[in-house]
């Protein structure tokens, strides 16, 4: 039931992500974050702030 429920909210595009790298530019706003749903593995890079 859980893992429906996962996959559900997935599938709604609402992913339980977890941070899985930080990378820095010049600037400290230059950040790129790399998110990765620990339910289905999709991951998301997500620029700035
Ligand atoms: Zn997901």
């Amino acid at each position: 039931m859980i893992l429906k429920l996962k996959k559900l909210l997935c599938y709604l595009g609402l992913h339980n992500y977890k941070t899985i790298n930080i990378e820095y530019g010049f600037n400290p706003t230059d950040r790129v974050t790399t998110l990765e749903c620990k339910n289905c593995g999709f991951t998301k890079i997500k620029s700035g702030g």
